[in-house]
């Protein structure tokens, strides 16, 4: 049964490719210059996004996160909302999870 999807819009239209749960889904943006990597996984029934650099054809960052935690935008932790990325932090966590700030605050 799908869980992801996936769409793309080129020079030859949109395609889109559907992903489940065992196969979660993976979409690549490649330029000369790099690749930025999107994959979709679940974890607990928590739908996770991993976003990261990559190396295309030997070009840009090798493998350097810039989100990784629920598609939601949630807190992976807590579940909480309003949790704003922090490019390689890895996993988002929210401000009281990360130790950031207390909940009195
Ligand atoms: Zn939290």
């Amino acid at each position: 049964m799908a869980r992801f999807l996936g769409t793309i819009q080129g020079q030859r239209g949109e395609a889109s490719r559907l992903g489940s749960k065992a196969s979660g889904l993976r979409v690549d943006a490649s330029s000369w210059q790099g690749r930025i990597s999107v994959f979709l996984y679940e974890r607990n029934g928590v739908d996770m996004a991993l976003v990261r650099f990559e190396m295309h054809h030997g070009k840009g960052t090798d493998r350097k996160i810039i989100y990784e935690g629920p598609v939601s935008g949630a807190c992976a932790e807590c579940r909480g909302t309003g949790v704003v990325p922090i490019i390689g932090a890895g996993v988002a966590r929210c401000a009281v999870c990360s130790g950031k700030r207390s909940i009195a605050s």
